[in-house]
């Protein structure tokens, strides 16, 4: 098991993301000169199916992104969300090799990109920040695992409870959730209708208020009570494999 490293002045200086802040500072210094800093947009997509994976995006503050897999009705079913607790893009593969999946900028925020070829050749000269890329590779793959049994067994409602628990993670604190009826439709892969009744119910319990574009949650410890575990599983594992990497509810982490 890692250790979680002390959060010096240095670590602060860095972009926002947990993983890049994990990173010991002579390995972050082997790649902090190829980091370069933009501003993303929700909807803004980073890969389609088939494109060449040559840059590694890591999601900062409350940036998100979403793995969509296409289907052949034309609808993209999203599988995971990755926050600043992570990256995306050859992460498992180490690039170079065709993306499988659509990854698309769900809540904007600061990004930073690292040419996949840069961070292949820190990996080959620190065994410290592979194992750290190894780790999280590993987190990634219970959050692929857990996601496909959740989606086999819980329910819709404990499925809309997770995802407003797990985008609400990444809100640095405000209550407000900026997830669409139509885009959690999405996360569920059901019908707008389903997830609308599922809203309304929580309305009726005081749980959340929606106003446009965004879900307002009143009462979180309602919401996590109607969740399933499974984002539990998923945080619990990171713990044991990456400790201090995936977001909790406290501030700065
Ligand atoms: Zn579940």
């Amino acid at each position: 098991m890692l250790t979680r490293p002390a959060q010096t002045a240095e670590v602060k200086d860095r972009p926002f993301n947990n993983l890049l802040r994990r990173l010991n500072n002579a390995d972050f210094a082997l790649i902090e000169p190829h980091l370069t800093t933009f501003h993303a947009h929700p909807g803004d997509l980073l890969y389609n199916p088939g494109s060449a994976v040559e840059t590694v995006y890591f999601p900062c503050g409350p940036g998100l992104v979403s793995y969509l897999v296409p289907n052949e009705d034309g609808r993209d079913v999203e599988t995971i969300l990755v926050g600043r607790e992570g990256a995306v893009g050859g992460i498992v593969s180490q690039g170079y090799l065709p993306a499988y999946t659509r990854i698309c900028v769900k809540f904007g925020g600061p990004f930073v990109r690292l040419p996949i070829g840069k961070l292949e050749a820190a990996k080959s000269e620190s065994r410290s920040l592979r194992n750290i890329f190894a780790r999280y590779a590993d987190c990634m793959l219970a959050q692929i695992f857990q996601s496909t049994a959740c989606n086999a067994i819980h329910s819709i409602e404990q499925r809309t409870a997770k995802w407003i628990v797990s985008a609400m993670e990444r809100t640095d604190g405000s209550d407000a959730v900026p997830l669409t009826h139509e885009q959690l439709a999405t996360l569920l892969g059901v019908g707008r209708s389903y997830t609308s009744r599922v809203i309304q119910t929580f309305k009726a319990e005081g749980i959340v208020q929606t106003r446009r574009g965004a879900i307002l949650v009143r009462d979180l410890d309602a919401l996590q009570t109607r969740a399933c575990l499974c984002n539990e599983s998923v945080k619990h594992h990171f713990e044991e494999v990456l400790r201090g990497v995936y977001p909790t509810e406290e501030a700065g982490t």
